[in-house]
């Protein structure tokens, strides 16, 4: 059932500030396991499971979006530039298909890159850069482009589709990050029910650039203990040297030592160490050189003991990223059983 969650998850398009297709996907599936939901005006997904007691609050938070593109331009011919949004490796993004959402409806385009016949031996060894690469609809004038609806600032997802690999339990797709979270998350909401604390299950928008809706989300909420699913880089990775990607898919969720924004609490590594022992559940631990809305989570109003909980997931960032489902079943007993040791603890 994950499984097939993930799949319709990762799929569905919501790239940084347009948010409101995976969004609605994620309202259908928890409408009726939620007391309620509420939307901020930074787009964030706000649901509250009210339980037993109020005494103790907590909040899971994960990130909707996804990095992808915007349409910036089309020119005469009717080819399309675009910017991208969110951290990508130019060397990835030519030769491919990809989503444009106008506001009518999708339409499917190609990220051509020239053809080996016709490129000379030095523009070959030279990586690609966004600037160069255009969408290519088939048409042939900015007028058709255009009639369409096709117009600058419309968002642009990557076509692909979710598929199994070598094994039932290894999955690829785009966007495991952070749909991947997205599901775990969902999947929580459903199993909790009638907590003896108040549950916030929150779907932020904008992670992909800044951390910028879980700073708005989390400001707004009385939060005792904080938990923050997210995905990070997972192995291994060939030619990668060891120290490069410590954590391996099919080893369970990591529990986020450090990153670029957040270092984890002795008080919190303690809860989380001792869910993980309790009850058996693997885990592995790593140091980030990135960052994750824990940064700005645990720093709102006087301060939030905060957990970052991630996902090992290969590729990322790529449009062919790989996970190992077994993974997000440790991820969601861990994040569930480090609530109940928080409770008594903090
Ligand atoms: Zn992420």
């Amino acid at each position: 059932m994950m499984e097939d969650l993930l799949k319709k998850l990762s799929e569905a398009p919501g790239v940084s500030g347009h948010e409101n297709r995976i969004k609605k996907l994620i309202i259908e599936e928890i409408k009726n396991d939620v007391d309620e939901i509420k939307e901020d005006s930074m787009g964030n997904l706000i649901t509250t499971k009210r339980g037993s007691s109020e005494k103790f609050k907590v909040m899971i938070a994960t990130h909707m979006d996804e990095i992808g593109f915007m349409v910036k331009h089309i020119d005469d011919k009717g080819f399309i530039s675009f910017e991208t949004i969110g951290g990508f490796d130019p060397r990835t993004l030519g030769s491919q298909r990809v989503k444009i959402h106008s506001t009518k409806r999708d339409y499917i385009g190609v990220i051509g890159i020239k053809p080996p016949h016709i490129t000379p031996q030095e523009e070959k060894d030279k990586a690609l850069k966004v600037e160069d690469l255009r969408i290519d609809l088939g048409l042939t004038t900015k007028e058709e482009v255009e009639k369409l609806g096709i117009k600058p600032g419309d968002p642009i997802t990557r076509d692909i589709s979710f598929t199994k690999l070598g094994k039932d339990n290894i999955v690829s797709c785009k966007s495991f990050d952070n749909r991947a979270g997205c599901t775990i998350l969902i999947e929580i909401l459903k199993k909790i029910n009638n907590p003896d604390y108040t549950l916030y299950g929150v779907f932020t928008t904008q992670e992909e650039v800044g951390l910028r809706g879980a700073k708005t989300a989390s400001y707004g909420l009385d939060i005792d203990f904080a938990i923050i699913i997210d995905s990070t880089v997972g192995g291994p990775i060939p030619k990668t040297e060891a120290d490069k990607v410590t954590i391996s898919l099919g080893k369970g969720p990591s529990i986020d030592l450090m990153d670029r924004g957040f270092i984890l609490s002795e008080r919190v590594k303690e809860i989380l160490l001792k869910a993980a022992n309790e009850s058996s559940i693997p885990y592995q631990t790593h140091i980030s050189s990135g960052s994750t809305d824990g940064a700005v989570v645990h720093t709102t109003k006087e301060g939030i003991p905060t957990a970052v909980i991630s996902i090992p997931s290969k590729y990322i960032h790529s449009t062919v990223e790989i996970l190992d489902l077994n993974d997000l079943e440790s991820t969601l007993k861990l994040a569930i059983k480090s609530i109940e040791i928080a409770k008594d603890i903090l």
